[in-house]
């Protein structure tokens, strides 16, 4: 295998340690961070990730308020929930976990967040500010990639980059990011409507697969010594794993690692930095908030 494994596990474990010493320092001055979390239904994976994002703000020293509706829940009672967030002080931060229901509305849940507390990056004011390169909230899976590949040593200034996915969480603001004038990439964005995805994943010398499809990268479709980032989870069948299924990326590990220069694994390597990034945004949420009350910028 010729790729260094770019660990996402291991630098969340290293993130996590410089969060939990502003933790400490904002317990000085009488600030617990905390996080409302809003879960509707009972999908097993929503449920899986709310508690693993839990888990690590009390890891954190923060704090987590969580309330869970029934999935047959009016939108009027989700509005509610976010509002009584909105309106709670111990509250720096907002969590809606989605997918909501079908009959929610989730554009109109997402914009009653309030700005300064949407740590996921998701309401149109933020999305707004991110392209404009104002203060914001950026999106925290594509913040945890751009940790990843900084972190790693991986160039980026005059790189061809390419997103295979253009969802409004992942693969826009992704794209958004990179082409930054502080990180400088060149990018293309792929697609369903992309003809011949191999002749531009070929191209790519940053690769970041987010497509939610088992495999799709081969190694076959990667330039040598590419950064390839792997942000895709796909549940896929395995009745030897204790759950009958396990979890696989967008990426062929074993052929990709072959090629590649850098290469996250999953599971182990993106997951871990969303939650990450998701403490260090309620962080800052809770630091703004910190200085506006005591006068400071
Ligand atoms: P999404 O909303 O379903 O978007 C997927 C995107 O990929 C779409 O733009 C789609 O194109 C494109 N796509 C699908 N199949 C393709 C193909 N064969 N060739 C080229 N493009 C293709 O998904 P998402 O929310 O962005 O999530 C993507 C993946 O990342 C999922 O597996 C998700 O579970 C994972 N994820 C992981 C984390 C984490 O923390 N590790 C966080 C968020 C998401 P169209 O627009 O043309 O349909």
């Amino acid at each position: 295998m010729a790729a260094k494994i770019i660990e996402g596990k291991t630098i969340a474990k290293e993130m996590r340690e410089e969060i939990a010493k502003k933790v400490a320092q904002l317990a000085t001055q009488g600030v617990v961070p905390g996080l409302g979390v809003l879960l509707v239904g009972m999908d097993p994976a929503s449920i899986s990730y709310v508690t693993a994002k839990e888990k690590a703000c009390a890891e954190a020293g923060m704090a987590s308020f969580e309330r869970r509706l029934p999935a047959d829940s009016t939108q009027e009672e989700v509005l509610a929930v976010v509002r009584e967030f909105n309106a709670d002080d111990k509250i720096h931060g907002i969590l809606v976990q989605l997918p909501l229901p079908k009959h929610i509305d989730e554009r109109a849940v997402i914009a009653t967040i309030a700005p300064e507390k949407d740590v996921d990056g998701f309401t149109p004011i933020n999305v707004g500010r991110m392209i404009l390169e104002e203060s914001c909230y950026v999106p925290c899976t594509p913040a945890g990639v751009i940790e990843m590949i900084k972190r790693s040593g991986v160039p980026t200034s005059g790189v061809n980059a390419v997103v295979v996915g253009r969802s409004n969480i992942v693969g826009k603001p992704l794209a958004n990011l990179l082409i930054r004038k502080s990180l400088n990439a060149t990018v293309t964005i792929c697609h369903t409507g992309t003809k011949d995805l191999p002749s531009y994943t070929k191209k790519a010398d940053i690769l970041i697969a987010c497509a939610g499809r088992a495999g799709l990268i081969t190694g076959d479709m990667i330039k040598p010594g590419a950064c390839v980032i792997d942000v895709g989870v796909n549940r896929v069948e395995d009745p030897s794993a204790a759950k009958g299924f396990r979890l696989k990326g967008d990426v062929d590990f074993d052929s990709a690692a072959e090629v590649a220069g850098w290469i996250s694994p999953v599971p182990g390597g993106v997951g871990p930095m969303t939650i990450t990034l998701l403490l260090a945004n309620t962080v800052e949420a809770a630091a703004r908030k910190a200085g506006a009350v005591s006068g400071k910028a």
